[in-house]
């Protein structure tokens, strides 16, 4: 898709190597009239782009999945975006089974004997019943998160949960995105300066040893379990 052109008609003409904020002008243009909603997991690429998107949208709104295992760190952050930006609307659709009740069913401590069936429980079917609600999926996804991730489009078919899915940091790296949240001064999650490149559940999250703000790895996610992705993207876990 490299430097074709998406869509000739609005006033916003873009291509895949545009930057970010022309492709959210461009996104939201020409999904105005579509349920079109961000979900993000608060990761420094999610603020960043949700410091964009709320720069240019009369109101927007950002769905997050708690799966009752975050980090206190992150709860903080949602705080402060909350306070920060005021024409987001932040909805926590994350799944209503306990714990205790995802261990009577399942057994203890799911997430080291089956994460896979623990990611799915506690995210990918609950991101299912947030998607039937919606015609484009905005995520704050980049090529160079991972090898899985490498093909990533800047608007492709979620094949998984039948959308439109929009990733407008597709080309970006980490360092674009830490300039960026400097430049804006953008809320970001404590952790990230702790050597956490990555932050998901606390049960299956871990610093990676000399990692920096402008490092991305996943290496400190399901760390010695052969699993790098939760699911919720299609990828492989
Ligand atoms: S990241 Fe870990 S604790 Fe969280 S849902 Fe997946 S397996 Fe369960």
């Amino acid at each position: 898709m490299d430097g074709k052109v998406l869509h000739s008609k609005p006033a916003v003409e873009v291509t895949a190597d545009s930057d970010p904020r022309s492709l959210v002008d461009w996104l939201l243009e020409r999904f105005a009239d579509r349920r079109t909603l961000m979900t993000s997991a608060f990761g420094m690429e999610g603020c960043a782009l949700i410091d964009i998107i709320a720069a240019r949208a009369r109101r927007f709104t950002v769905a997050y999945l708690d799966t009752w295992f975050f980090f206190p760190e992150t709860h903080d952050l949602i705080a402060r975006l909350k306070d920060r930006y005021q024409n987001v609307d932040f909805v926590n659709r994350g799944t209503s089974l306990t714990p205790q009740q995802q261990a009577d069913l399942h057994g203890d401590e799911l997430w080291k004997r089956e994460p896979d069936l623990c990611c799915r429980l506690r995210k990918v079917l609950p991101m299912a019943e947030v998607m039937k609600d919606v015609d484009v999926w905005v995520t704050g996804l980049r090529r160079s998160q991972s090898a899985g991730r490498a093909a990533l489009q800047v608007a492709e078919w979620d094949w998984q949960y039948d959308v439109l899915k929009v990733n407008p940091l597709a080309r970006w790296d980490r360092k674009d995105v830490w300039e960026y949240v400097q430049e804006h001064d953008v809320p970001y999650n404590v952790l990230h300066e702790q050597g956490y490149p990555s932050i998901g559940c606390t049960h299956c999250t871990r610093a990676v040893p000399g990692a920096t703000l402008t490092d991305y790895s996943r290496n400190g996610r399901w760390a010695g379990q052969g699993k790098s992705e939760c699911g919720l993207h299609g990828y492989g876990i």
